[in-house]
């Protein structure tokens, strides 16, 4: 098992990174000794991108997924690309436009979950496009007043931070696991928490994906529509831009 050390848990902002080809997977699958590539998971999709080999020539990604263990990160060639050596060295490069879209829609869902504090049956992050589902059978929540929510917590400019807690430390906070359905890896001693406003305010809950430095970076989003979703479904739709009219 190769391990990838994962650059993007601790700096969502890095571009680009050197790093060496340690592994070629039996499907053609790149594995690098550290990246910037954030693998799918969670709901966040992967990055897409490419590494620039020293000759100046470019092996595109066009996925990037977590192989055997979450550890090793696979970076998934687009079809007809050339083959690194073992060994070789490149500059990885992520499509920083798609990350940074990923990165502001990913912490408007965490907002959305501090707002709407129900447990989540399921999540997806989009470029233009996110979702969650809540178990929530009958609701008040109208769209106006959802996307009201979000644009104050926006507004507010809150700080958004990583921090490590014990796995006991989270057994004694069970509230802080939104999600029904995915419990946090146990078993690795110690769990990331994605912590928003000053001492937690707002949120924090267990995540391993990336977002962005600060509430006011996501900009302006609104709720697209609440579905009904089975009969303890409500489906949450998260969008970029103002509320239409
Ligand atoms: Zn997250």
């Amino acid at each position: 098992m190769i391990r990838t050390e994962p650059l993007f848990r601790e700096q969502g902002y890095l571009k680009t990174v050197e790093a060496s080809v340690v592994g070629i997977n039996d499907r053609g699958g790149i594995i690098l000794d550290r990246t910037i590539f954030y693998a799918t998971s969670g709901g966040q999709p992967g990055d897409t991108g490419y590494l620039e080999r020293e000759d100046g020539s470019r092996i595109a990604i066009a996925a990037t997924v977590t192989g055997r263990t979450k550890d090793e990160i696979i970076h998934v060639p687009d079809a007809q690309q050339p083959v690194p050596e073992i060994g070789e060295k490149v500059t990885a490069a992520i499509d920083w436009d798609r990350r940074h879209k990923l990165m502001r829609m990913h912490t408007a869902c965490h907002l959305l979950s501090a707002i709407c504090p129900h447990p989540i049956t399921g999540a997806s992050v989009g470029e233009e496009d996110s979702r969650i589902d809540f178990d929530l059978a009958e609701t008040d929540w109208t769209k106006e007043i959802a996307t009201e929510r979000l644009k104050e917590l926006v507004e507010a400019d809150h700080p958004v931070f990583t921090r490590w807690i014990s796995e006991e430390d989270l057994a004694e906070n069970p509230s802080l696991v939104k999600s029904k359905n995915v419990r946090p890896p146990v078993g690795v001693g110690r769990v990331r928490l994605v912590c928003i406003g000053e001492g937690s305010s707002v949120d924090s809950q267990p995540c391993g994906g990336t977002h962005v430095a600060r509430t006011g970076e996501i900009g302006e989003v609104h709720i697209g529509k609440i579905e009904k979703k089975g009969r303890e479904n409500r489906r949450f739709r998260i969008r970029f831009g103002p509320l239409p009219a």
